[in-house]
């Protein structure tokens, strides 16, 4: 019998989460007379970089956070992106640091990333979030793989003992979000593009996690009956890496696209942005 799935909706959670972080701020506001601030850092003119910027930065005033812009010319080199990012580790009035990526294939990206200082990594791409999340530690955890958690924890998703197919390992999305579900008890398969018959995986899987950015690159019919899948993927057109309609007479919770993964991303950010400038207010 096919199912009939319960969408998880991200933008109501979402919703939750940031009405939550603007309490905070509120409060932090009220302790200070300052407020938690996130600084953005864009190198180049890529429209959808931009946007996503943008779309943070929005978000970040709508619900009473601090921001600073960073825009950087293209031609921006390693140790001109390692001095911005120093100087705002170091600014007492930043408490939450952005890196926009990709910076451009001229730039050594994981340095940049790692001039972040851990307290101010909030969105969890620094060397030391990844081993804190690999190895249970407290740092800032990478937005997107730690808003799939939320989302997944809100629908009561058992994930101790499951088999867990994530499809992507890049360093903000698939690797983290292996290392998170592992340290969950979950049994975890990581696929990439080399991985052979990936069909095999995903049929396999309790919970299938789409990290891709190929649009309905993992096919409906390959979802376990009664699976939960999780879309993080983003193509133009409002695309996911799932094919939803075939998915949805199998999966038991299925995440939309959008309205699903990005909007967890979002509120994960700012409620790390709070969080760093509650810690940097109580070590004074
Ligand atoms: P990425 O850095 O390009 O990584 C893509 C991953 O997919 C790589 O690990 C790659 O394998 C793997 N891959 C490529 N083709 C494959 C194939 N045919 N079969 C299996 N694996 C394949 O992308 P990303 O930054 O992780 O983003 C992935 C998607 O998530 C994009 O659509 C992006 O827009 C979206 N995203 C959404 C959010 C959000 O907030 N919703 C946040 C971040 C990203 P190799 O490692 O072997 O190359």
């Amino acid at each position: 019998m096919p199912y009939s799935p319960v969408l998880m909706r991200g933008d109501a959670l979402a919703a939750a989460t940031n009405s939550e972080t603007a309490r905070r701020a509120r409060e932090y506001f009220s302790a200070t007379g300052t407020r938690p601030t996130l600084a953005t850092v864009l190198v180049g003119d890529d429209a959808a970089s931009a946007t996503y910027v943008r779309m943070k930065e929005r978000r970040s005033e709508q619900f009473g956070l601090g921001t600073r812009h960073v825009a950087l010319a293209r031609s921006t080199s390693t140790d001109e992106l390692v001095d911005v990012l120093s100087s705002l580790s170091d600014d007492p009035a930043v408490h939450g640091i952005l890196l926009q990526h990709p910076v451009g294939p001229h730039i050594d990206e994981r340095n940049a990333f790692d001039t972040i200082t851990p307290a101010k990594d909030v969105d969890g791409v620094t060397s030391a979030s990844f081993a804190s999340m690999a190895l249970g530690g407290r740092g800032f955890e990478s937005c997107t793989p730690s808003g799939i958690l939320r989302l997944l924890d809100h629908h009561l998703v058992a994930l101790s003992g499951k088999h867990a197919v994530v499809v992507g390992r890049s360093p903000i999305l698939g690797k983290p979000m292996a290392a998170l579900l592992l340290r969950r008890d979950a049994t975890v398969t990581v696929c990439h593009s080399r991985t052979r018959d990936l069909e095999h995986h995903v049929a396999e899987a309790d919970i299938v996690i789409g990290a891709v950015g190929r649009p309905e690159l993992i096919r409906g019919g390959w979802i376990k009956p009664g699976a939960v899948v999780i879309d993080a993927g983003y193509n133009p057109g409002n695309v996911g890496d799932v094919d939803f309609s075939g998915a949805v007479g199998r999966a038991s919770l299925i995440t939309p696209v959008p309205g699903g993964v990005g909007p967890m991303t979002i509120a994960v950010l700012l409620a790390q942005t709070v969080d760093a400038a509650e810690a940097a207010l109580s070590q004074g």
